[in-house]
Order: structure tokens, then sequence, then C-alpha cells
């Protein structure tokens, strides 16, 4: 047994530190970003978030919402392989990640769709990032697509970030436990707070010229902010997502003034016990039963969240002098707040 004693950090565990700087308006500020993903040379440009390949937010309708704000979507794993087919020619697929896991059965349906319909953005997603399978499997989906590009975790240290991206990912998928909906710190004990994975693993993998995404955890829109300022090139966001219009949860209806109206949508981790139902017999386990079913507050068009993301995260550039999103990091000064301090101190 061993006990690391540096402290790990979560979001809730650090602020912002602003900094004196010429920018007038969050207006000047450019919130895109410019990669080259390391294995195909490929150049992307947008606004580097991705919705989460959950059910309830990993859907088409929000990828073709996103889009307009060169944001990405990773689709859910239980699209069947026509309606994929289908929206892989759609030019509004451009942003979009296909997700699978490591079975046989995805991966030759992951070939029959990009057979008929090339798919350029490929999401490998398994719970548990660890295993020699899941590196076997990212070389041999390099192997098969060389010209795209390949997201794969989750993992949450250094080590096997650069094991991923030396296997043939572009950008390795950051996060074990942090997201809003998953149980598996209380059911298994095992996690690491996701704003030092995203600060460990974005170290090890730009050495490499790799990418991380920042996966789960974010609440609040300067949790964004945050994960940016920590070295995230993406951010992946399920629960920030949940209660859309472009989501394909069920919505409960209130009266309300003599007419019906939407007040909540369900949201639940692709683990949870209501995935498992709908799934079962078929589809394999995504994650072993460590993710809960909620109920989210209906909140209309995606349109206006994304404003608002986006518009936090102008701000928090504007007070930390980053005119470019690429900046954030080196402008990005944490200080410790709150249960950390808690713990070193013992206030
Ligand atoms: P959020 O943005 O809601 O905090 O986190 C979204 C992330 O939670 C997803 O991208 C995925 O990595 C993770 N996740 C989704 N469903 C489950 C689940 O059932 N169990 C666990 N452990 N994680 C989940």
């Amino acid at each position: 047994m061993r006990i690391e004693n540096d402290p790990k950090l979560d979001f809730r565990d650090v602020l912002i530190r602003p900094k004196r700087s010429t920018l007038g308006s969050r207006a000047h500020v450019d919130v895109n970003r410019t990669f080259r993903f390391a294995h195909t040379g490929k150049d992307w440009t947008g606004f580097p978030l991705i919705a989460a390949n959950m059910d309830v937010v990993g859907t088409m309708s929000m990828a073709r919402a996103l889009l307009k704000h060169g944001a990405m979507v990773a689709l859910h794993k239980h699209y069947d392989a026509d309606d994929l087919i289908a929206f892989f020619k759609e030019k509004e697929s451009a942003n979009a990640f296909y997700s699978l896991g490591t079975t046989e059965t995805d991966h030759e349906k992951l070939k029959h769709v990009h057979s008929k319909a090339p798919i350029s953005k490929i999401c490998l997603d398994v719970a548990n990032g660890y295993t020699e399978k899941f590196v076997d499997t990212v070389k041999a989906t390099r192997e098969a697509f060389p010209h795209a590009a390949i997201m794969a975790g989750n993992v949450v240290t250094g080590d096997m970030t650069e094991a991923l991206l030396l296997a043939g990912a572009d950008i390795v998928k950051v996060g074990i436990g942090p997201g809003s909906v998953c149980t598996t710190r209380k059911m298994t004990g095992v996690g690491y707070p996701q704003l030092s994975a995203i600060i460990e693993c974005s170290d090890a993998a730009h050495g490499l010229k790799g990418l991380v995404c920042g996966d789960g955890g974010c609440t609040v829109p300067g949790d964004l902010a945050k994960a940016y300022g920590g070295g995230a090139d993406f951010v992946m966001l399920g629960g920030m997502l949940a209660g859309h219009d472009e989501c394909e949860g069920k919505i409960r209806y209130e009266e309300r003034d003599g007419k019906k109206a939407p007040v909540a949508m369900t949201f639940y981790g692709m683990s949870s016990d209501t995935a498992m139902k709908r799934y079962s017999g078929g589809v394999a386990k995504y994650r072993a039963s460590e993710g809960k079913t909620v109920e989210v507050p209906y909140r209309g068009p995606v349109e206006g969240t994304m404003q608002e993301l986006m518009g936090g995260v102008r701000s928090a550039m504007t007070y930390i002098g980053a005119v470019r999103l690429k900046e954030m990091p080196k402008r990005t000064t944490f200080i410790m707040v709150g249960s950390q301090l808690n713990t070193i101190f013992g206030t």
C-alpha cells in the first residue's frame, strides 16, 4: 500500500485569480481553437466542447444544434446502423464522433456504417481505459482507420494518457468518477479529482503532441473555464446539456395556467439501471452498474445554455487577459479554496 500526499484538486477546490490586462471587453476574445490531430495530421477548428456519448445528450439533434457554435457531439452508442448511415451522409455530422466500445459487434457495426458513410471521428469509450484489451483496441482501430481522429478513454493519469496516444489516439478522454450521474467513487472507492487529472494528463499528452478531453464533473460554466485553464483541450459535458429540446429524455409535464407545460426531463448514467433495462438483451454493458437516474429541470432549446457556457468562458478569459482560448493555461493561476485548505491546514 502507498499513500500519495500531494493535494489533488477538483473544480470546487480552486478559483482562478484575476490578472491585469489590456483587454476591454469579452467581445474581443476568441473561444475557438485550432488543433492538429497527431495521427491524421488534419486540422480542426471550433469551440472545443463535446456533448457526452450518453443516451439523453449524445443525440443527432444535439449534433446539429451544437455545430452552429462549432462545438461537437459524441453520439451515444445505441443508434441503429441505418440511422447512423443516414446521419453521417449529412453535412451536419461534420463535428460528430461515432462512439463505440471494444466488442466485436461494435467494431463490425462501425465498419459497416463506414463502408456506406465515411466516419472521420471515432470515440472509443470504456469505463476503465487501463486494460491491455483497450490499448489493443485503440491500436487496431488506428490501423483500420488511419484517416479518422480517434478519441479514447477514460483514464486519469499521465502514464496511461501516453500509452493511449502512442497506441494511436489523437485525443485522450480523462475522467474516472466525476460524472453527475456516476456512482463509481461510491461503489468502488476508485477515482481521481478531475482538475488534477486534467492538469496531469494534459501535461503528459502535450509532450507527445496529443490532446485531452476533460470528461465529467462540470456543473457550472466556471468549471469549463477551470478545465481549459488546467490544460484541457476539449471539455465533455453530460448533465449540463441535459434537459433540453435536443435531448432524448422522458419529459414530465405539469398543468400550468390550464396548459400542460414541460417541467423536468429524465437523465441517467449509461450504467444505471435505467440504461441497463433499456438495452438488456443485446447491447453489452457499458459500465458495471455505476450510474444513477435523476430528473433535471426542463430548459428549452440548448441555444440558451450554449450562450451561457460560451459567455462564461469569454468572461473568464477577460478576467485573466487571455485573448485566445489557447492562452488560458498560461494565463491561469489557481488559488486553492475550501475543502483543500481544510485538508492541508486543518482549518
Ligand atoms: P457530467 O458532465 O454529467 O458530469 O459527466 C458526463 C460523463 O459521465 C460521461 O461523459 C461519462 O464519462 C460519465 N458517465 C456517464 N454515465 C455514467 C455511468 O453510468 N457511470 C459512470 N461511472 N460514469 C458515467
